[in-house]
């Protein structure tokens, strides 16, 4: 043998070896991946992060993980769909499916097609399985089309206060309006880094109330923005204000005991629970009306911000948004004081945060407590009183310097080798995505011959 191909022939067997690493540890991580997933279902699915005043599962693994939030609301997605799907969970548990693959695949696997899917992943590679999912969801949006005209004759909205002061939404939105709805609605809802709400299916076993509880956020910022805006024909900002009436005592921390009912409530509108008012007025206009013993107004007096203008530019420079441990948001933020105003707090830069609608609202309304200590800094205190750390050290549960055995002490008995995930594709081999296609369609509508 000549020195030359000697070369070449060691260069090819280092190859061959790497290869073979390569595929046996990505075996070894989809497997892992599985686990990971396996594991924030159950977080998600039993609210684990709303203990830590977290806004969704995604924000804890962007926060505790390191987890950029798109990837974060993926693996969430992901991992309450698998728990729908046995046969692919199994696979991907055995490191034979890759995340790729898996992530696509969930994007439509019902219990009909699931098997058919993971037919096309066993033989094709992680773009087949992409574009067929890609496809098949175009096709799948044109038939839903030819239906839209037969929803327009029927289009409506009906709005009426509840009981308990909520106001009730019923309607039928025609497609195109509904999809801009829905567009505006998502974009929205991205503001807020929320997960990704619609065109997306909801699987069983998802907690639902976050979900459609940041629906109903993401509605009351649209209408917020609109008002807001200075293109309203013949519109100032200050008329479309919502107006709280409130009594001094109501906002004070410990009210003298009164007649709950009337205290506090919008113009026009429903009774405000006290933690509400407070909240409100933390941030808004006052004016001030003295009324006599019957309720007639006796002064008015002058419209004043309770966080000025100027004081308002210096929090927001200083805070640059939310400032809740783990929070994201930089829009629809409040200016939050720490001790109230109503109780005598300062509208001072040092008795003032900034925190976006949700964390305000855990904070005066939800149990949760944001103080300054002695020493200056500022802390949180969830529902138990504990403090709320930026960074806090987590149970030591096991570690090793070599991953796969540390993988394989976590699951044993995987056989996963270097042929595990690797797909049984002949090289340059075609795949007919009408047939594949159809071949879905097939599965959702059984009574159809199949193509
Ligand atoms: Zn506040
Ligand atoms: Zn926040």
């Amino acid at each position: 043998m000549t020195t030359a191909s000697s070369a070449a022939q060691s260069a090819a067997t280092r190859a061959e070896d790497l290869a073979a690493e390569i595929t046996e540890l990505s075996a070894y991580l989809y497997a892992a991946t599985y686990r990971l997933l396996v594991l924030i279902h159950e977080f998600d699915k039993n609210l684990c992060w709303e203990y830590l005043g977290m806004a969704s599962c995604a924000h804890w693994l962007n926060f505790k993980c390191g987890i950029g939030m798109h990837a974060a609301r993926e693996k969430v997605r992901v991992a309450n769909a698998l728990a729908e799907l046995p046969t692919m969970s199994a696979r991907f548990k055995r490191g034979e499916l890759s995340y790729s693959k898996v992530r696509a695949m969930t994007r439509i696997a019902n219990e009909e097609n699931e098997d058919y899917l993971l037919g096309i992943a066993k033989y094709g590679t992680a773009h087949h399985v992409e574009r067929l999912v890609s496809l098949y969801r175009g096709c799948k949006r044109q038939q839903d089309n030819e239906n839209a005209n037969k929803a327009h004759r029927k289009r409506e909205l009906q709005c009426h206060y509840d009981t308990d002061g909520c106001l009730v939404i019923h309607g039928r939105i025609p497609a195109a309006q509904g999809a801009l709805i829905m567009k505006a609605l998502e974009r929205a809802m991205e503001h807020n880094d929320q997960p990704k709400p619609y065109n997306q299916k909801v699987p069983a076993g998802t907690p639902e109330e976050p979900f459609y509880a940041q629906c109903a956020d993401a509605l009351a910022e649209l209408a917020e923005i609109y008002l807001a805006s200075d293109k309203t024909p013949g519109s100032t900002a200050d008329r479309y204000q919502v107006v709280v009436h409130v009594s001094p005592d109501t906002l004070m921390d410990a009210p003298p005991e009164m007649d709950d009912e009337g205290i506090s409530h919008i113009e026009d509108g429903p009774h405000v629970p006290a933690g509400t008012a407070r909240r409100i007025a933390c941030d808004c206009s006052i004016i001030k009306l003295t009324e006599d013993n019957n309720g007639e107004p006796l002064s008015v007096g002058r419209k004043t911000r309770t966080i000025p203008p100027a004081i308002n530019r210096a929090l927001r420079a200083r805070d640059k948004g939310c400032r809740f441990p783990g929070c994201t948001h930089t829009q629809f933020i409040d200016g939050h004081h720490i001790q109230h105003w109503a109780d005598g707090g300062e509208t001072s830069l040092d008795n003032l945060v900034q925190l976006c609608r949700r964390h305000h609202r855990l904070v005066h309304e939800g149990g949760f407590g944001c103080e300054r200590l002695s020493n200056g800094k500022l802390v949180f205190r969830d529902r138990q009183g504990d403090i709320l750390a930026d960074y806090s050290e987590l149970p030591h549960i096991s570690h090793s310097d070599n991953p796969v055995a540390w993988l394989d002490v976590q699951m044993p008995n995987l056989n996963i080798d270097a042929n595990t995930c690797v797909s049984e594709t002949t090289a340059g081999e075609r795949m007919d995505w009408h047939l594949a296609v159809g071949h879905i369609f097939a599965e959702d509508n059984p009574k159809q011959p199949r193509v």
